[in-house]
C-alpha cells in the first residue's frame, strides 16, 4: 500500500513531456486515430483496411466503399469546433492538477471563451463519472447516507432534510481494510426502490455490504447482495468505533476541497464534480496514467450533448 508521501511526490506528465507527445494537431489526431482503430484502419461500413486521409474535412475515406469515417465520430470531441490541441491541453491541466482546475483558469490558460471552458470542463467531469460508473463496486463495499452540507459524524443525521441533496458514499476496501474506490450517487431519496436501482447499477454480484441502520439498505438483500447493519447509535464520538473512520474521511475530504476549488457551486452540478473528485481518488497512485486514461475515456464514452450536460437531475 502507497503511503500519504509516495501519493504526493509521485511524478505526473511535465508540461514539456506533454507537448511533445500532443503539441501538434496531428499527433493528436494519430493519437485518437490508433484509440479508434487500434489494430490499423477497418472501414465501419465494408470491413476494408485502406483509407485516404482527406486532410482539408479531417475524414478518413475508404479506398474500397468510399465511405468517410470520422475520428472523432463517438467521442466528446464531436461536434466541437475547437481544435483538438485545445482539448488536449484541457485534458491536460485537468488530469494533472491535485486539486481540480476551474473553468476560469482554463478560460485563461487557453485562450478560449468562458462558455466553451465551462462546457470543456463539464464534459470532461462527466467523462470521469461515467468511467468510473461503468465498473460496479465489489467485495467489500461500505455505504453511507450522505446530505451535501448535512449530516457529521456524531452529529444530527439531517436525513430528509429539506433542500439538501442527497447521496450515497460508497468506498470499496481491500483484504485489509484499505480504501480502494470511492463513489458518490446522486439519489431522489432514501427509500427501497432507489436502493435497488443504485445497487444495479453500482454493485457486482454477491457483494458484501455494510451500513449504518437506516432501513432501506436492508433492501440490497434482495438483489442478492450481504448486507450487514453496524449499530452506530451513541458510537460515533466512541474513539473505539473506526468502522466507518475511512469513509468519514473521505467525505470530509471532498466537502473541504470542492467547497475550497469551487465556491458557491450550484448543488445541481454537484454529482460532476464528485465524479471529478472520485476519478481522481480511484487513480491516486496512477498519477502518471491520469493523463492517458482521461484521453482514452473521452475518445470511448460517446458524445455527450449540451443537453445532457443540463439535465443534472437524472444523474445518480
Ligand atoms: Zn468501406
Amino acid at each position: 500500500m502507497a503511503s500519504r508521501s509516495d501519493i504526493h511526490f509521485q511524478p505526473g506528465v511535465s508540461l514539456i513531456e506533454f507537448q511533445c507527445q500532443y503539441g501538434t494537431e496531428e499527433q493528436c489526431r494519430e493519437h485518437l486515430f490508433s484509440l479508434k482503430w487500434p489494430k490499423g484502419y477497418r472501414c465501419p461500413k465494408c470491413g476494408h483496411n485502406l483509407c485516404y486521409f482527406i486532410e482539408s474535412r479531417s475524414l478518413y475515406q475508404c479506398r474500397a466503399c468510399r465511405h468517410q469515417a470520422s475520428i472523432l465520430a463517438n467521442t466528446i470531441f464531436s461536434s466541437t469546433k475547437l481544435p483538438l490541441t485545445t482539448w488536449f491541453l484541457a485534458i491536460y491541466l485537468v488530469s494533472q492538477s491535485k486539486e481540480g482546475f476551474a473553468s476560469l483558469k482554463l478560460r485563461r490558460f487557453l485562450g478560449i471563451s468562458q462558455t466553451a471552458a465551462m462546457r470543456i470542463k463539464h464534459k470532461l467531469q462527466m467523462v470521469m463519472k461515467k468511467a468510473d460508473d461503468r465498473r460496479p463496486l465489489r467485495g467489500f463495499v461500505q455505504i453511507d447516507d450522505v446530505y451535501w452540507g448535512g449530516k457529521r459524524p456524531g452529529g444530527k443525521r439531517g436525513r430528509g432534510a429539506e433542500g439538501k441533496t442527497p447521496f450515497i458514499a460508497a468506498l470499496q476496501r481491500n483484504d485489509k481494510g484499505h480504501p480502494i474506490f470511492i463513489r458518490f450517487s446522486r439519489v431522489g431519496s432514501f427509500n427501497s426502490s432507489e436502493m435497488l436501482r443504485w445497487g444495479q447499477k453500482h454493485l457486482k454480484p454477491s457483494t458484501l455490504v455494510i451500513s449504518d441502520g437506516l432501513a432501506c439498505f436492508k433492501s440490497l438483500k434482495n438483489i442478492g447482495h450481504f448486507h450487514i447493519s453496524a449499530i452506530t447509535t451513541g458510537r460515533y464520538n466512541s474513539p473505539d468505533f473506526t468502522l466507518f473512520d475511512w469513509l468519514n474521511t473521505v467525505i470530509g475530504n471532498v466537502k473541504n476541497k470542492i467547497i475550497g476549488t469551487y465556491h458557491g457551486m450550484d448543488h445541481r452540478h454537484l454529482p460532476r464534480y464528485l465524479g471529478e473528485f472520485c476519478f481522481r481518488f480511484n487513480r491516486r497512485f496512477k498519477l502518471d496514467r491520469l493523463l492517458s486514461s482521461l484521453i482514452y475515456y473521452s475518445s470511448q464514452i460517446g458524445p455527450i450533448p449540451e443537453r445532457q450536460l443540463r439535465l443534472a437531475e437524472d444523474w445518480w
